[in-house]
């Protein structure tokens, strides 16, 4: 098997995790645990472990379907309900599979209904319009978060008022459907293990700027970052996360990595088009591009600056509600790629541009002409989607980065 096919501790424990959670999932129903939908942007996941609830993720249900390419059956029958082609595939993907098309049954696993909707708007609008579908279908309760964007530098104090008292105001709901009386300890517990598997993440992230890179900071960081999702307040995740460390320390020390030999140090902008990825990712590490950083990892939370207070827990919460990559201003992300393509000493730029995902796609040709024409940095533009693979043009896609890739050489020749 070729070095860049090894699938590594880390990867296969992620899936091992994700795997486990589907299969908690499957038995809340008959075990009567209380289930709780949420988002992955900006998530508060922990708020509602505080009080026993079981927690379904629609976009990571999405992003399995789009692993496995069966999005697209989901996405026709989105579109057959009436929603337009060009909105979110995640959201026709889920609305698809919410309309009884499997009884509830994914062939990853069993999806419990919910007995309470949440949308902490972190960032995509989109959100609350699915809730509002969820709703009409399941017919529980809605509540919505409304996260506003981080419109300066950091979020402004009023802004961290008005979602701490909305996060507040969940309790007497979180109370009357669980059956359990809110537990601030308990929460306090929970956030101290989040921080533990962030700092750690972190740690990580902060690898890829050793040369070599001892991981692939976009392809490999997009599966490393699944239990970040679905288990973070856990201590499994906080064991994957320093066990995963381990893992990219030692490799760091060996000088090895699963993406092969390093020629090219490359930042990635934008999310990862799941039905394709592995293709995708051929196309780069065929060239020895190798993502030493990204945004996606930051896109469930965006921790790099923050400080994390499990002590004062709706501190904490406010926080990472307003913390996703997706919910900064356009200045502020371009003044943190530049400053990722600095400090990880990138050659060049890829901004992968998904035609269904708006809050992330939005600007990403400004940013394409800052980095370009202003900055100096070579940079790669393409474009495809999230979950749907009818936008993924194998042919255009490889002629762009065969092309990028040529004149990144030009540059470096020592790279060659
Ligand atoms: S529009 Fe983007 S951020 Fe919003 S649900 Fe879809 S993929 Fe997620």
């Amino acid at each position: 098997m070729a070095q860049s096919e090894k699938i590594d501790w880390s990867r296969g424990a992620s899936r091992e995790l994700v795997k486990r959670w589907y299969s908690e999932l499957g038995t809340a129903e008959e075990s009567g645990e209380k289930v709780v939908y949420l988002f992955t942007s900006g998530s508060i996941a922990e708020f509602f472990r505080s009080f026993g609830f079981r927690v379904v993720l629609p976009e990571m249900n999405a992003i399995r379907w789009s692993m496995e390419n069966l999005a697209v059956e989901m996405i026709h029958h989105g579109e057959a309900l009436g929603y337009d082609p060009g909105i979110c595939g995640y959201m026709k993907c889920d609305l698809g599979f919410a309309d009884d098309l499997y009884s509830g049954t994914a062939p990853f696993g069993r999806i419990p209904p919910p007995d309470l909707l949440v949308v902490s708007s972190g960032g995509c609008s989109t959100y609350i319009k699915w809730f509002e579908a969820l709703e009409r279908k399941f017919e529980c309760p809605l509540r919505i978060v409304d996260v506003p964007f981080v419109r300066e530098d950091r979020l402004a104090e009023f802004d961290r008022n008005y979602i701490r008292r909305q996060l507040e105001e969940l309790i007497p709901i979180c109370e009357e459907i669980s059956g359990r009386k809110f537990d601030i300890d308990r929460l306090r517990e929970i956030l101290q293990l989040s921080k533990q598997a962030i700092e750690y993440w972190m740690q990580i992230l902060e690898l890829g700027k050793k040369r070599p890179s001892p991981f692939d900071g976009f392809f490999e960081a997009c599966y490393y970052m699944a239990p970040m999702t679905v288990w973070r307040g856990t201590e499994e995740c906080v064991d994957y996360y320093r066990q995963t460390l381990e893992e990219i320390k030692t490799r760091s020390k060996q000088h090895t990595s699963p993406a092969g030999r390093e020629r090219f140090r490359l930042l990635v902008d934008g999310a990862p088009p799941w039905p394709k990825i592995r293709e995708f990712r051929s196309m780069f590490w065929y060239w020895g591009g190798v993502g030493v950083t990204a945004s996606y990892p930051r896109v469930v939370c965006a921790c790099d600056d923050l400080e994390l207070t499990p002590e004062e827990p709706f501190e904490f919460l406010t926080d990472l509600a307003a913390s996703s990559y997706l919910n900064w201003n356009l200045v502020k992300r371009r003044n943190f790629l530049e400053k990722l393509a600095r400090d990880y000493s990138v050659d060049g730029i890829v901004i992968h541009s998904t035609r269904s995902c708006r809050p992330y796609s939005i600007g990403q040709l400004d940013l394409r002409n800052y980095f370009a024409r202003e900055a100096g940095i070579p940079t790669l533009f393409v474009d495809s989607d999230v979950a749907d693979p009818r936008y993924f043009s194998s042919a255009q896609i490889m002629n762009r980065t065969d092309t990028f890739f040529e004149a990144l050489g030009r540059k470096k020749p020592s790279a060659i």
